[in-house]
């Protein structure tokens, strides 16, 4: 078994690493190195730029009952709202207006948006020049190849974790593999695939988590957020703490850097919640996207997947110049451009290209 500084040293090099050097990374008590190699193989890859996406948050009806999630289907004490889709339109519109050139439309799985009518809201949103970005839970082949015809650019499906049995405790009356499925199902229909986990779930092991990420090197995924799992205090895991959470994903985090450099990683508002520096510590150990809240007014409040959620009270506005301050505080630029995976590479490469031969 390698070393610590080995292990970096074949991850810089090789972006491979076995299972147990990434065990050994994820069980490092002291991590800087790790979030140093991190940082260094962001900046080779995509940059010093952070892509922002704006997200809205329709709808908080979900016919699911995830143990772990604020808006389960058995929480009767959350209040429940959901967007039209001219509202959602009309937010995407003003998002276009702050700048942004994606939208992430997320939701609970809530069967009042048939596939016609999320399909006909991405067609109205795709006519501003956006990319949509959906979030919106598991569906079927078919209704994915709809959303995709619509003009959907990247859906975001996190596996939450690869622990099978864990799942399925977890996410009562849900299939591992139906989620599994899904994500094969969007690779093939040609979307950039956003997968990711809870870190710190009850009964979860390092070794799972090493597991998720061999999972999201082998699929591979186009785009990967690690969250830290938050405790609700209306679900049944309210009584579990949030020790070690953020540092572990984190470190998460940072390994998946090393494993698929070049894709895109949000600094996830979870991070932030708790720690007030959360995403910037996210964004100088691996993360290049960052994720502004665009919902507004209420709903904004609503949609509590977990407790303590941050700047619920604030504008739109105020969050989209705050985290650009934040960003720029660190020597790191705003991008405002799609941020598709391999961009930078791509538009890198193209200026070094001499055009006439
Ligand atoms: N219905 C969609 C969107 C889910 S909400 C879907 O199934 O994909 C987005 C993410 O919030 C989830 O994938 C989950 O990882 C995260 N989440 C849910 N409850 C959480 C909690 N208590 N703490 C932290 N993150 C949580």
């Amino acid at each position: 078994m390698l070393a610590e500084t080995e292990i970096l040293a074949k991850a810089k090099a090789t972006h491979t690493l076995a299972k147990e050097e990434i065990i050994a990374l994820l069980s490092l008590p002291d991590a800087r190195a790790l979030f140093q190699a991190a940082d260094e193989v962001r900046r080779q890859f995509v940059g010093d730029e952070v892509y922002l996406r704006g997200l809205i948050e329709f709808s908080n009806y979900c016919k699911n009952d995830c143990m772990y999630c604020g808006i389960r289907r058995s929480n009767t004490c959350a209040k429940r709202y959901r967007l039209s889709p001219q509202e959602i339109v009309t937010l995407a519109q003003k998002a276009a207006g702050y700048g942004y050139k994606t939208v992430v439309l997320q939701s609970g799985e809530d069967l009042w948006f048939s596939a016609d009518k999320m399909a006909d809201i991405v067609r109205q949103i795709k006519k501003m020049g956006l990319a949509v970005t959906l979030s919106i839970g598991e569906k079927t082949r078919e209704e994915y190849a709809l959303y995709r015809k619509a003009g959907a650019d990247r859906y975001l499906l996190r596996i939450e974790t690869t622990d099978k049995a864990l799942y399925e405790k977890l996410d009562p009356q849900m299939s591992w593999d139906n989620r599994a499925r899904c994500l094969t199902d969007l690779k093939e229909l040609g979307y950039e695939v956003g997968s990711g986990s809870l870190v710190g779930l009850p009964g979860q092991t390092i070794t799972s988590l090493a597991d998720d990420l061999l999972f999201f090197k082998q699929l591979p995924v186009d785009m990967a957020g690690i969250g830290p799992f938050i405790p609700h205090p209306h679900t049944p895991l309210a009584n579990n703490t949030t020790n070690g959470h953020f540092e572990l994903a984190l470190k998460m985090m940072a390994v998946m850097r090393l494993l698929l450099p070049d894709i895109n990683i949000p600094a996830t508002t979870a991070m932030e919640t708790l720690h007030p520096q959360g995403r910037i510590l996210a964004l100088q150990s691996g993360a290049n996207v960052v994720m502004p809240n665009v919902t507004e007014g209420e709903p904004r409040k609503m949609y509590e997947l977990y407790p303590g959620k941050i700047c619920t009270g604030d504008t739109p506005q105020k969050c989209r110049y705050c985290i650009a301050g934040k960003i720029e505080s660190i020597g790191r630029t705003v991008q405002m451009s799609y941020g598709f995976h391999g961009e930078y590479l791509r538009n890198k490469n193209a200026a070094s290209t001499p055009k006439n031969k």
